[in-house]
């Protein structure tokens, strides 16, 4: 699998001089794997990732975390919706109350949106998860309902024996009481263990987190001990606050891995960062 990160922010884009490294664009990764085009998430990234596209592909899988606007704000700019030639595929999250594709047609349409779903040239092909298990084309798709408010997903994604793990939103301390203690209780572990690659949530400092709680997020210093639980072997820190910059995260790496004996790798998560698995 072929992964290249689009936008990894959280909440806002942020773009500026002072995230030249790490970016600006909210959450979007393109993931590639024989014929099997995927993308999670359509934040502010998958406009340049529409740009790019190969002119080859005539068929996209985007799956939606769920809906935040940080995760959805781009698909109304992503060129492959107005291509009768390309087939687009959006997978999200399965409610009681309320289908899919109503709850993506509030933003599909004015005041937010000028285009409505039912405007464009063709239709996109709706599917709901919960906690499902298909392939798109050689790769397998696992999907569940992690811990963030309104219903979320985590996904895993398994081709040729390489796992990538993606909880862009995922606030650890609220999905078990014991947090880091019992991994079969813990909120996405199912998703996470033994992933090659883990794109995981870490918006705030330890500090910060006490003045958040329930707000969906975990600070780093959890986001490495879910790693480390998991026993992945990379752990890509996501979902960047859109106020900090790149020195700031720098820092915050930096002081949160300090003291630290990790058998495993953790980096921060950069646009245009690309990862080769398996
Ligand atoms: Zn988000
Ligand atoms: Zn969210």
């Amino acid at each position: 699998m072929k992964v290249k990160v689009w936008g990894c922010r959280g909440s806002l884009p942020a773009p500026g001089p002072e995230n030249k490294i790490y970016g600006g664009n909210t959450s979007c990764i393109q993931v590639m794997h024989g014929e099997a085009c995927i993308i999670l998430d359509g934040g502010s990234g998958i406009l340049r990732l529409g740009k790019y596209l190969s002119p080859e592909i005539t068929e996209v899988h985007v799956l939606l975390s769920h809906l935040h606007m940080d995760h959805t704000m781009g698909l109304g700019f992503f060129a492959p919706l107005y291509n009768p030639k390309i087939t687009v595929h959006l997978y999200g999250p399965s409610t009681s109350n309320e289908p899919l594709v109503n709850r993506l047609r509030r933003y599909f349409s004015p005041p937010l949106f000028p285009v409505r779903l039912s405007e464009l040239p063709r239709h996109p092909i709706i599917h709901e998860l919960n906690t499902s298990e298909f392939k798109i084309g050689d790769v397998t798709v696992k999907s569940d309902y992690i811990c963030h408010p309104g219903p979320t997903l985590g996904y895993r994604l398994t081709a040729n024996k390489s796992v990538l793990a993606y909880l862009p939103d995922h606030e650890l301390q609220m999905g078990s009481v014991n947090f880091p203690n019992d991994p079969e209780w813990t909120s996405g572990f199912e998703i996470a263990n033994g992933a090659d690659l883990l794109l995981h949530d870490a918006a705030y400092t330890s500090k910060e987190y006490v003045s958040k709680i329930g707000w969906g997020h975990s600070s780093i210093r959890d986001a490495i001990a879910f790693g480390k639980m998991c026993k992945v072997k990379k752990l890509a820190l996501f979902h960047h606050e859109p106020i900090r910059s790149d020195e700031q995260l720098d820092q915050m790496l930096l002081d949160s891995t300090q003291n630290l004996k990790l058998n495993f790798e953790v980096e921060i998560c950069a646009e245009g960062k690309t990862y080769d698995l398996g």
